[in-house]
């Protein structure tokens, strides 16, 4: 497995992280960047991440001429245009694939854009995540030890689905498949929801008169159930807006839970919130030592 030359639209933490990992693994004799910001595609050429970059109107089209691959790697709400603009310039045989964290509105926006070349176009998600963004963020490591979600479509062939996987584990990811509609569901559930939770709890204190004061007592419980809220709210929007229909049903559900334990602190019902505390630890440390990986 070996590409000539790879293009990243989108050359951010993933798009960045992508690239230094393929040319560490020594996968790709070039990587061409495009995006929309010249200093970060100036300083992922620094890092090694990229070898050229084209910008401007036009520039993810000139970044995928000749290009055997493709990772699209922008906030989701970008795909749609990305894949208009890129998918009369695709040489035939190349392959594409995204990084997307939503996986429905993604593969809607390559039917629009790909046309028929929907067929060479695999989804992905590394879930690989950080609060961080932009290439200075971007390490080769980034992917190793981490899950990938493949959601293949109908049209892909098997073989081209076998190729990315093991390009993929090749960066060290450990590759798993969904469909697009169980992929939205589980985020939606456990990566979603707590971001939503996090800026809403993070807001919330901000807006308050005595901000300051609480800002400045808060201390590790905050650091951890915030740390998310430091994530880039660009891609956040988008990925809530993208993912809204699921996402609200995990919300629902949640403020039910949280309604079901209201009562118990108004009795002050200690036996029954230690039994729901003690079963939430006890799964959280069942998920911690690896039993569900
Ligand atoms: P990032 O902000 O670090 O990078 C995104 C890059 O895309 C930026 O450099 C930005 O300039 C560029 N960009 C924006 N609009 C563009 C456009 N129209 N054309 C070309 N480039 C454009 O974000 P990231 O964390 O690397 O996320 C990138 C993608 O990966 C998103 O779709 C996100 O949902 C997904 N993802 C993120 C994480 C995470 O936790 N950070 C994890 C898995 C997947």
């Amino acid at each position: 497995m070996f590409f000539g030359k790879a293009a990243v639209i989108g050359v951010g933490l993933i798009g960045g992280s992508f690239g230094l990992a393929l040319k560490a693994a020594g996968l790709c004799g070039r990587v061409v960047g495009a995006g929309r910001s010249a200093a970060n595609l100036e300083l992922a050429v620094a890092r090694g991440a990229i070898d050229a970059f084209e910008t401007g109107g036009g520039g993810a089209a000139a970044a995928v001429r000749d290009a055997d691959l493709v990772l699209v790697a922008s906030p989701v709400a970008q795909f749609e245009r990305i894949f208009l603009e890129i998918g009369p310039a695709l040489k035939s045989d190349a392959l594409v694939m995204d990084a997307g964290s939503t996986k429905r509105n993604v593969v809607a926006a390559a039917r629009k854009g790909l046309g028929d070349r929907i067929a060479r176009f695999v989804p992905a998600h590394p879930i690989a995540g950080a609060e961080n963004s932009g290439a200075g963020a971007a390490s080769a490591e980034l992917f190793r030890d981490r899950r990938l979600v493949l959601t293949p479509l109908d049209e892909n062939s098997k073989e081209d689905v076998d190729t990315i996987a093991s390009l993929w584990t090749a960066l060290g990811a450990r590759v798993s498949r969904m469909t697009p509609e169980e992929h939205d569901g589980v985020f939606a559930a456990v990566s979603h929801l707590p971001h939503l939770l996090a800026y809403a709890l993070v807001g919330d204190i901000a807006a308050r008169a005595d901000a300051a004061q609480l800002f400045g007592f808060a201390a590790g419980g905050f650091r951890d159930f915030t740390r998310i809220a430091s994530s880039h709210p660009e891609m956040w929007r988008d990925i809530c807006v993208a993912n809204r229909g699921p996402l609200l049903a995990e919300l629902d559900r949640y403020a039910e839970k949280l309604r079901a334990l209201r009562p118990l602190l108004e009795r002050g019902d200690g036996a029954a919130l230690e039994k729901l505390f003690a079963e939430a630890r006890a799964a959280r440390e069942r998920w911690l030592n690896g039993e569900y990986q």
